[in-house]
C-alpha cells in the first residue's frame, strides 16, 4: 500500500487532499495543531506544528513507523495574516514565513533522504496564486508562497536524478476556513475576477494533487501548476 503525509490534513484542502487518497487505497497520515478531523485504520493523524523543526522530524519518523517509508509528500499547511506592509510586526514576518516556508523546509527535509535512498517519491507543496503575483494586504503572505515557488524549482532540479518529482499546486480563490473573513461583497469580487465565474472547492485542488502524484504525470516536475478558474492567465 502506498503511503501519503499531508501536512495541515484537518480541514480545507489538505483534508479533501487526505480524503481522497484514503478512497483511492492510499494510507494516509496527516499533521494538524488544533484537532484531528479524520481518524481510522488507515488514516494518521498527528499534531505537529510544520514551524517547529524538531518536532517535524519527531512526527515524520513516527508516521514512517505505523505506515512505512513515504511514497507521497503533500506539504499543504499554511496561514495567512493580512494587513498593510508597515503594520506588520517582526513577530507576524516569523510567523508566517515559519508556517508557510519553513513548513516546507522542515518537512522535506526530513523526508527527503529516505526518497533518495530509495530513488522514489512525489513531492507537492500548495503555494498560492498571490506568490506569482503579489497581493497588496497580504504582502507576507505572498512573499512566503514566491519562497514556496523558488524552492520547488531548485527541489525539482536537485532531486531529478533521485526519481523524484517536485511540484507544486498554485491556488486561486479556494472556499475553506482561510476565506471565512471574507464579506459577501469581496467574494462577489473574487467571483466576477475569475473567469470561471465560481470560488474553487477544496476538491479542485485535490484532484490536482491526485493526478500530479500519479505516474500519469511521470515527465511533470518543477511546474506550479494554477488551479485558480482562470483568475491568473
Ligand atoms: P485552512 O485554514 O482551511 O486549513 C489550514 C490547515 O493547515 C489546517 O489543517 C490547519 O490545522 C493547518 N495548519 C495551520 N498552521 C499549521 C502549523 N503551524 N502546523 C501544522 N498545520 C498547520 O486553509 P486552506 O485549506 O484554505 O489552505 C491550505 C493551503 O492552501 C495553505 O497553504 C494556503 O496558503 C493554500 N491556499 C489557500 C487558498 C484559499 O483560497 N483557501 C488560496 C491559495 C492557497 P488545524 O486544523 O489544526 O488548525
Amino acid at each position: 500500500m502506498s503511503h501519503i503525509l499531508v501536512t495541515g490534513g484537518s480541514r480545507g484542502i489538505g483534508r479533501a487532499i487526505c480524503e481522497t487518497f484514503a478512497d483511492n487505497g492510499y494510507d494516509v497520515s496527516y499533521f494538524y495543531v488544533n484537532r484531528p478531523s479524520l481518524e481510522g485504520e488507515h488514516i494518521y493523524p498527528v499534531r505537529c506544528d510544520v514551524s517547529d523543526h524538531d518536532a517535524v522530524a519527531e512526527s515524520v519518523d513516527s508516521v514512517i513507523s505505523r505506515f512505512g517509508d513515504i511514497d507521497v509528500l503533500v506539504s499543504n499547511s499554511g496561514i495567512s495574516i493580512s494587513g498593510l506592509a508597515t503594520d506588520y510586526s517582526p513577530r507576524d514576518y516569523r510567523r508566517v514565513m515559519d508556517v508557510n516556508f519553513g513548513g516546507l523546509f522542515n518537512v522535506t527535509n526530513r523526508v527527503i533522504p529516505g526518497m533518495v535512498h530509495r530513488k522514489h517519491g512525489v513531492i507537492i507543496a500548495i503555494s498560492s496564486m498571490w506568490g506569482q503575483t503579489g497581493a497588496s494586504y497580504e504582502s507576507l503572505y505572498a512573499a512566503s508562497k514566491g519562497a514556496v515557488d523558488a524552492y520547488v524549482r531548485s527541489l525539482a532540479k536537485e532531486l531529478a536524478p533521485s526519481g523524484i518529482r517536485v511540484n507544486a499546486v498554485s491556488p486561486g480563490c479556494i472556499d475553506t476556513d482561510m476565506m471565512a473573513d471574507y464579506s459577501d461583497e469581496d467574494r462577489s469580487e473574487l467571483i466576477d475576477e475569475t473567469p470561471l465565474a465560481r470560488l474553487g472547492t477544496p476538491q479542485d485542488v485535490a484532484d490536482a494533487v491526485y493526478y500530479l502524484a500519479s505516474d500519469r504525470a511521470s515527465f511533470i516536475t518543477g511546474q506550479i501548476i494554477g488551479v485558480n478558474g482562470g483568475f491568473l492567465i
